[in-house]
């Protein structure tokens, strides 16, 4: 298993007016699986998502990856676990528009104190991987939107992270460039021996998943059977 959740619990505010945004949630992942994490707006998606990325401190329950207990960790060795094993994709990219694309995708190197030089080289290649390879001098807004979703992806493999997160990929794209870049990534990022967890409720894109958990009201919905999930 890269990733075990068990018995997360967490609500926002005070008794006697708490909001339970997620209850008792257990789940497990392993490697080379493209995990999909769908439900309504507030069933307790981005909770749970910043939960197991180590942003978001739950109440109660562990979130064990790769056999690292992570809300055991001080805030230091939080964040430079963070570092190395987790690869984030957001929704709206965050890309830097006073950097190339090629120092975007370097950024995490340069973070873990990789040499310039050396960082710049990783970034190059993974921007191939990525098929960009001749924007890397340009800014990331004369890319289109489908082009800046690659960069974004990019910069969050560049460190061969373990498990790769993507909050919403498809949110600001048409409905093409959603299914070809999460096809895209099926195909040529998940067979690194990756885990992938996606969290959506984009249903166009469900049918690239290897796995689904259905949220709903801070629980995970047991599974009706496979037939159920598209
Ligand atoms: P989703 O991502 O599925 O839309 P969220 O995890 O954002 O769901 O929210 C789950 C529930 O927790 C909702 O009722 C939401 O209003 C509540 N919630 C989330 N974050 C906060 C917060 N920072 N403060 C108060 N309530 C929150
Ligand atoms: P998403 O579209 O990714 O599900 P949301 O719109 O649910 O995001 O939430 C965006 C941000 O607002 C999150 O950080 C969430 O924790 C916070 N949030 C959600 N609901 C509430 C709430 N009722 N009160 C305060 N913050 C909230």
């Amino acid at each position: 298993m890269i990733l075990t959740a068990r018995d997360i619990t967490k609500s926002f505010g005070e008794a006697p007016n708490q909001t339970y945004a997620l209850r008792d949630v257990s789940f497990a992942v392993n490697f080379g699986e493209m995990l999909y994490i769908v439900g309504p707006s507030g069933s307790g998606k981005t909770t749970l998502l910043s939960i197991i990325s180590g942003i978001l401190r739950p109440d109660d329950g562990d979130v064990v990856v790769k056999d690292t207990d992570i809300w055991k960790l001080g805030s230091d060795a939080l964040a430079g676990f963070r570092l190395q094993t987790i690869g984030f994709v957001f929704q709206d990219y965050h890309l830097f528009p006073r950097l190339t694309t090629l120092e975007n995708v370097a950024i995490p190197l340069i973070l873990r104190r990789e040499p310039w030089d050396k960082s710049l080289a990783a970034a190059r290649k993974t921007l191939q991987v990525v098929g960009l390879a001749e924007k890397e001098s340009l800014p990331p807004y004369k890319l289109s939107g489908g082009e800046q979703q690659r960069v974004a992806i990019a910069r969050a493999i560049v460190a061969q992270p373990d498990l790769l997160i993507f909050d919403e990929p498809t949110a600001s794209l048409d409905g093409d460039t959603g299914r070809k870049i999460v096809a895209f990534v099926k195909e040529h990022i998940l067979n690194m021996q990756r885990a992938i967890i996606i969290v959506t409720h984009d249903s166009r894109i469900y049918e690239y998943a290897t796995r689904i958990i259905r949220m709903e009201d801070g629980r995970i919905v047991p599974e009706a059977g496979a037939d159920h999930e598209k």
